[in-house]
């Protein structure tokens, strides 16, 4: 799935962790922050399970999944680590297999087992179908917008006060 899809699922995934934060000491804390990073980056393996297309060029993908890192400087200072975490599990899978192992050129070789075209071919036929590609991409943006909706007193308590209107 497109990394902007995913970076843009990983940051509003934090708004589930910040009342577990709020009644961690500094050691759950830690657990927490490893917990949300591991999760993210098993949804970005379910993500990219699902049939999908990349409707944008991979460098504006790249640039507005950037984009999206910057929304941390908005975000409180005990939630920053909690959004590092959730947004760096959700892209790094990408970053790695699709960023680092291409410039090096190993493109054969991949991390994450989902990045391997040939052991999930099965799934290929699923992807060339447009409709389902489209479908899949529309549920991702539909669930983000609900859960930016149903928890927005949450991710508004997780603005720091100088930026709130
Ligand atoms: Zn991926």
């Amino acid at each position: 799935m497109m990394v902007l899809a995913h970076a843009t699922y990983g940051m509003v995934s934090s708004v589930f962790f910040t009342k577990r934060i709020d009644r961690a000491s500094s050691n759950k804390k830690f657990g927490l922050f490893a917990f949300a990073f591991a999760a993210n980056i098993a949804l970005h393996g379910a993500m990219d399970l699902l049939p999908h297309s990349h409707p944008i060029p991979s460098y504006l993908d790249m640039v507005l999944a950037l984009a999206i890192a910057f929304l941390i400087f908005f975000i409180k200072k005990p939630y920053r680590i909690l959004a590092v975490s959730c947004y760096l599990g959700s892209v790094i899978p990408d970053v790695i297999d699709m960023g680092i192992f291409r410039v090096l050129r190993s493109d054969g070789f991949r991390i994450f087992p989902w990045h391997l075209k040939k052991e999930f071919k099965f799934y290929e036929a699923i992807y060339t179908n447009t409709l389902m590609n489209v479908t899949f991409s529309i549920i991702v943006i539909l669930a983000c917008a609900a859960i930016i909706y149903l928890k927005r007193k949450d991710l508004a308590n997780m603005i720091s006060p100088e930026f709130k209107m």
